[in-house]
């Protein structure tokens, strides 16, 4: 990259401090690719006492990532091991864990470490990051990993700490509970409530599943793989390669991505046939069928796959209850119709507040730059990634990236190459602080509201993918335009300072 500052003469190398927070998906792979360069030093920040983000917060029965296991994993760590098509969630935890492994990451990770600010000094040109504790550190360079559905939402129920059973957040899930045998609510029925529903039936003597919305279903079968399978991967690298980057997986996102940002493409009503001949071949009752038929397009919220979910609610002790709830009470769910769910169990899949991101950390960037204030009404950053008036400090997985129906490690990947062409102009001393320009942002974020405007996303219906403004915030255009824009830096977008 030519940047304004590469006419400086030849100055000595830096080696750069560089803190990651967050040590998910997204941390490890940064954490990964900065201990191979073996330039910089590093430090990990990470709340919990284990590495996993999403895959160590979600341990609720059914959870299986719906992205081809193959497709989610790091390109540079394959594994031939996976158990099946779609992974279940513990089997992804080991994978992120093994991974940490073998690449030697713990030593760099301090555990139990929660940040609860990072202060950029203008004078020193140091971010000054402090912990729950109130111990400083200074940092070169801020890498924000902190994921996306991370916060758990929780309903504004009338009555719910009167609730005499159990009652958890699915991200929150109580293991300590007996299910077996026991009348079980879930609420919600995005993809983890019908992940758990589907998981559920058959354990619990009556399971309820209460949804204000229901959800289109998109069928994906599952099948495990076989050992003869995992020795045939384990044998040919290329045949996991013809999985995560042949014409099958990657034809399908191209696909998806075309439908989603173009609610008349061909593509999209190709979905929209499937997901609809899914719900009139399965719901046999006719009257449970319109009770499931939602009443707005495919892919508006996010498509849910699923294919045995429809088989699971018309199970006997098994009850889709569509409707809007009026309280709760000690003994269960109060539907606004008046009929009470009791229940044992309460479970409520009720998603995330999608907004956070790197919030509830306070960043203070140039002139104490206020990250909150800078995301009121709502949040974002050019390609997820950079931010005006926060210098050296970028995100994987921020705001406005593409967070749909494919493989999010794609995404970081892509981010973090990204983001090593950015470092490297630092590490080579050319320049002390590399900043996005606020035109850029301004630029881009025209852009991408009147693109958002047109998505599915934006078709008429409530979602966690839309913002506060009612914009949706995921990247509106496709795939391959992504994969480009992230490619290469332009030295234009960024202000390069000596
Ligand atoms: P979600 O999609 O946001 O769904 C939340 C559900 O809770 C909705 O059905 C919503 O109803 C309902 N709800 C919220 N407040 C309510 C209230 N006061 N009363 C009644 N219902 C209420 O959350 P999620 O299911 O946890 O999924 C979030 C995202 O996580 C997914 O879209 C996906 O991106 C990711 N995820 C991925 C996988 C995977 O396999 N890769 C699995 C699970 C989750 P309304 O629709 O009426 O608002």
């Amino acid at each position: 990259m030519d940047t304004s500052a590469s006419t400086l003469a030849a100055p000595a190398p830096r080696r750069l401090r560089i803190a990651i927070i967050g040590a998910g998906m997204a941390g490890i792979l940064a954490a990964i690719r900065l201990k191979e360069a073996g330039t910089h030093e590093l430090v990990v920040f990470e709340k919990a006492d284990r590495i996993g983000g999403t895959w160590r917060e979600n341990t609720y029965p059914g959870l299986t990532c719906d992205v081809p296991a193959h497709a989610y994993t790091y390109s540079f760590a394959p594994n031939p091991d996976w158990s099946s098509f779609l992974a279940p969630g513990p089997e992804i935890q080991r994978y992120f864990e093994d991974v940490v492994r073998r690449y030697a990451i713990a030593p760099l990770i301090r555990f139990g470490c929660a940040i609860r600010s990072c202060r950029f000094d203008d004078t020193r040109r140091l971010w000054t990051i402090t912990d729950d504790q109130g111990r400083d550190d200074d940092f070169d360079v801020v890498i924000a990993a902190t994921g996306v559905l991370h916060h758990p939402s929780m309903p504004a129920l009338p009555g719910l700490g009167e609730f005499a059973g159990a009652c958890f957040h699915s991200a929150r899930w109580d293991h300590g509970v007996a299910l077996d045998g026991r009348r079980i609510a879930v609420v919600g029925s995005g993809s983890t409530g019908v992940q758990i529903v589907s998981a559920l039936a058959g354990r619990a003597a009556r399971l309820y599943h209460i949804q204000r919305t229901p959800q289109w279903i998109m069928p994906m079968p599952n099948e495990p793989y076989s050992e003869a399978q995992r020795a045939a991967f384990r044998a040919d690298p290329g045949l996991i390669d013809e999985i995560r980057y042949g014409e099958h997986y990657t034809g399908l996102v191209r696909r998806f991505t075309r439908a989603i940002i173009d609610a008349d493409a061909p593509e999209m009503h190709e979905i929209e046939t499937i997901v609809r001949d899914n719900l009139e071949r399965s719901v046999r009752d006719p009257q449970l069928r319109e009770a499931l038929r939602p009443n707005y397009r495919a892919a508006c919220k996010r498509l849910i796959y699923s294919s045995d979910y429809y088989d699971k609610i018309q199970q006997p002790d098994v009850e889709a209850v569509v409707g809007a709830i009026e309280c709760i009470e000690p003994e269960g769910v109060r539907m606004k119709d008046g009929s009470l769910k009791e229940a044992d169990v309460l479970v409520l899949a009720t998603g995330f507040q999608a907004d956070r991101f790197v919030r509830p950390i306070k960043v203070r960037g140039r002139g104490a730059a206020d990250l909150d204030a800078q995301w009121t009404p709502s949040p974002s950053a050019y390609l997820g990634i950079t931010l005006p008036s926060f210098p050296n400090f970028f995100m994987l997985n921020g705001p406005t990236g593409p967070v749909g129906n494919f493989s999010l490690i794609d995404i970081a990947e892509r981010q973090w190459a990204y983001i090593e062409q950015l470092l490297a102009p630092l590490a080579r001393a050319e320049c002390a602080l590399v900043e996005l320009r606020a035109d850029t942002l301004r630029a881009y974020d025209e852009r991408r509201i009147t693109a958002a405007r047109r998505t599915i996303f934006g078709s008429g219906c409530s979602s966690w993918y839309l913002d506060a403004t009612g914009v949706p915030a995921s990247w509106p255009w496709t795939y391959e335009a992504f994969a480009e824009q992230t490619a290469k830096p332009q030295a234009g977008d960024y202000l390069f300072t000596a």
